[in-house]
């Protein structure tokens, strides 16, 4: 996503950003706060590249090598820490031998940049670690701090940071965006929006758009989705509903954990969907099942999507309460075939 692209969300944030590399009086801290995916990552390296930059103007030219070489993530002067992987904090060690790389002078930079992402995971001996540095900070270094809950975080470092808040991009805005710089087809792009929750590196993820370096196995999304939710279709529907085939689906999807959060992203947009069809059939999400709502809003009563919307949060929380995926799966699966006696006649 080239830097204008981005400047097209969160446009307060990047003015903030872009006044900042004007004056050229860049603060020692900044906090970059706000939900996931308001990509202030490509902020941050924006600013990097901006503060770098070897040309004439205040924002990065993004020819010169400085620039270059931070997108490319190769530049030795920018660094990131990042919550280790399986932890849930940021620890002191970490803030430590970040403090030791940057005692000694910078390689090339004009100033140096030390990212933490997830500030607001570091514990409270990282942060006393942390706020040591902000004290004394080092020459031509500049901290970038990201944070979901800036509360998290404590007062004196809070006090010590310029903030910039980024606000959470919209369903709209991300399909807005599929659409006019990525040829979705506006019908595709809504639903990918929605299901992701405005998710837009999920949303460039599941329609292939966006590569993730590292990942071998590509999923093909649109066919997994159709296939998600073909198979709840038949399962709601009294006349298809079959217990051998939830428990098949339940099998299936067993096999590919790692996909679970994904699948239960697009479930939600099914059983949305029902609710919504009583009402205002127009404003559901998935329209190229449309008949298929239609098929089931004749034969199931509207109380029961209550139930099994229910349900699938249930079955949500216990699968983030790490329960055995298979069985969680089974009793949901088996919960919406039990339904045949609440059809309508
Ligand atoms: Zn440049």
């Amino acid at each position: 996503m080239s830097d204008f692209d981005q400047i097209q969300f969160n446009t307060r944030a990047f003015s903030e950003l872009r006044a900042v590399l004007r004056t050229k009086r860049i603060p020692n801290a900044l906090l970059f706060y706000g939900r996931a995916n308001t990509r202030r990552k490509e902020a941050a390296f924006f600013f990097a590249k901006g503060i770098n930059c070897h040309g004439q103007e205040s924002e990065p030219c993004n020819q010169c090598r400085s620039c270059k070489k931070i997108d490319e993530r190769l530049h030795p002067d920018i660094h990131y820490i990042g919550l280790p992987e399986g932890k849930k904090n940021i620890t002191i060690s970490q803030i430590r031998q970040m403090g030791q790389t940057i005692s000694i002078k910078a390689n090339e930079a004009k100033v140096r940049v030390v990212m933490i992402d997830d500030a607001d995971l570091m514990n409270q001996q990282a942060q006393n670690g942390l706020l040591k540095l902000l004290e004394e900070p080092p020459d031509r270094t500049v901290f970038l701090l990201f944070a979901q809950k800036k509360n998290r975080l404590l007062p004196t470092i809070l006090s010590r940071c310029r903030k910039i808040r980024f606000r959470p991009l919209t369903e709209k805005m991300v399909a807005d965006y599929l659409t006019r710089f990525h040829d979705v087809d506006p019908g595709l792009a809504h639903i990918v929006s929605v299901t992701t929750n405005a998710d837009l590196k999920k949303a460039l993820l599941f329609l292939d758009k966006e590569s993730v370096p590292g990942s071998a196995d590509s999923v093909d999304w649109i066919k997994r989705r159709q296939w998600i939710l073909t198979g709840l279709s038949r399962l709601t529907r009294p006349d298809t509903a079959d217990i051998r085939t939830g428990l098949e689906i339940s099998q299936k999807l067993n096999m590919t954990p790692g996909l679970i959060d994904d699948t239960l992203a697009v479930m939600k947009t099914f059983f949305r969907d029902l609710l919504v069809f009583g009402v205002s059939p127009e404003k559901i999400v998935n329209l190229d099942f449309y008949d298929t709502f239609a098929d089931i809003n004749c034969q199931v009563e509207y109380e029961t999507y209550f139930k099994w919307l229910s349900e699938l949060f249930e079955t949500e929380k216990r699968l983030i309460s790490n329960a055995n995926i298979r069985l969680t799966l089974d009793r949901f699966f088996l919960i919406l075939t039990c339904n045949k006696g609440n059809s309508m006649p």
